[in-house]
Parts: C-alpha cells; sequence; structure tokens
C-alpha cells in the first residue's frame, strides 16, 4: 500500500543568517526572496531581530509584502544601530543561550542561509538538538550559488570517516531554490527518537 504523505505545519520558520550583506548580489536579493515568500505564504518570520546585512534583507522582504516577523534579540545588541524598529514583535532576552532557546521554541522550522560563525554556530547547535532527539523540526539550508558546496562536501567527508551518522547527516535538508527548500521541509519525516534519549527528556 503506498504510504500517506503527511505535512509537517509550518507556520512560524526561524532563519539564520549574516549580520553582514557580502558582495554576493545573488545571495542578498535571495535573502529578501525568502522574506517575501514567508509573508505571502503566511509564515512568520522568527529571527535575530537586526535590521543589518542578510537578516535586514530577510526582514525587509517580510515587511514590504506585509508578513508578521518576530525579533528575538541579546540585551547587549539591542543598540539602535543594530535592533530593528519595525517588526510586529521584538523580545530582548538576557543572553544569546536565552535566545537561541527562544528561537527554537517559537519556530516549527528552521532554514539557515549564507552567513558566517554566528549562523555556523546556530545552524549547528539546531541540528545537534535533532541529532539528540531533543526536537524533530526540519531543518533547512539554502544552498544559495553554491555557497554552502564546500561545507556539504565536508559533511559527506565527515560520514565517510565514519565520524557522523548517515542518517543524521540526512536531517539537514539541502536545497538550491526557496520552493525546493519549502516543498522538502514539508514532507520531512523526522526519525524515531534515538534509543539513548527516552521520550520523557524530549
Ligand atoms: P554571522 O553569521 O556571524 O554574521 O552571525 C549572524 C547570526 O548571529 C544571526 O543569525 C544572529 O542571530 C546572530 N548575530 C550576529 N551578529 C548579530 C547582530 N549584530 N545583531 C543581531 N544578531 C546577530
Amino acid at each position: 500500500m503506498e504510504e500517506k504523505k503527511t505535512q509537517n505545519s509550518l507556520k512560524s520558520i526561524a532563519v539564520f543568517c549574516a549580520s553582514s550583506d557580502g558582495v554576493n548580489s545573488e545571495i542578498i536579493e535571495t535573502s529578501k526572496k525568502l522574506g517575501e515568500f514567508l509573508a505571502k505564504n503566511n509564515i512568520r518570520l522568527v529571527y535575530g531581530g537586526s535590521k543589518l546585512g542578510l537578516m535586514g534583507q530577510v526582514a525587509a522582504g517580510v515587511n514590504e509584502n506585509g508578513g508578521k516577523a518576530t525579533g528575538v534579540i541579546p540585551e547587549f545588541l539591542k543598540t539602535k544601530e543594530v535592533v530593528h524598529t519595525q517588526l510586529d514583535k521584538l523580545i530582548t532576552t538576557q543572553d544569546m543561550h536565552e535566545r537561541k532557546l527562544t528561537m527554537h521554541k517559537l519556530s516549527d522550522g528552521f532554514i539557515a542561509l549564507p552567513g558566517g560563525f554566528g549562523t555556523f554556530e546556530e545552524l549547528f547547535e539546531i541540528i545537534t538538538w535533532a541529532q539528540l532527539g531533543l526536537h524533530q523540526k526540519p531543518i533547512g539550508l539554502l544552498n544559495i550559488n553554491g555557497f554552502y558546496d564546500d561545507l556539504m562536501a565536508m559533511l559527506r567527508k565527515m560520514v565517510k570517516t565514519g565520524l557522523l551518522k548517515k542518517e543524521n547527516y540526512d536531517l539537514l535538508i539541502i536545497a538550491e531554490t526557496i520552493e525546493e527548500l519549502y516543498e522538502k521541509m514539508k514532507f520531512f519525516k523526522p526519525q524515531p527518537t534515538p534509543k539513548w534519549i527516552t521520550k520523557s527528556q524530549t
């Protein structure tokens, strides 16, 4: 019998991305388009709450298309130069840890756009939590313009070396376009809870 595909309900998505614009116009434009896509599909953006860089581009795409955005920013980053003042919700946290936990709680899924250390740290923490069975939400990587090709090669090397389990590698949903990524995230089927974590710990 054919298995019925169940869809994940993605009402809010956390986006991890650079606090700089960088120099690649396709990355900048696609970041804004992701904001537009979220707005048009009635998906709330949850993000770092900054008006800077790609974060600002995604927020602009949401705002210009009548969407909803929640910024989650730690107190120490909440300066005039950084914080976005035109969001319908802004949550201030005490520190970075509380910020990540809050972003996680508010989101049905996660998308990483190109970025630097901050983006990588957020992406790898959320995927590590998934690997431990602490959540089962889809995690997408938008490989704009091949930005993440080298990282993907590194991850495959980790699998080949036996240091990353293939089923954990598969937790990362990778696509080249926003539409393809969203479709894959909608139909992502989480792994059963790993045996070393009990249901009550999740
Ligand atoms: P990076 O990729 O190093 O530019 O860091 C971007 C990520 O780290 C974002 O997803 C933010 O959540 C966080 N972050 C780094 N810098 C800032 C900033 N100036 N304002 C707000 N969030 C930031």
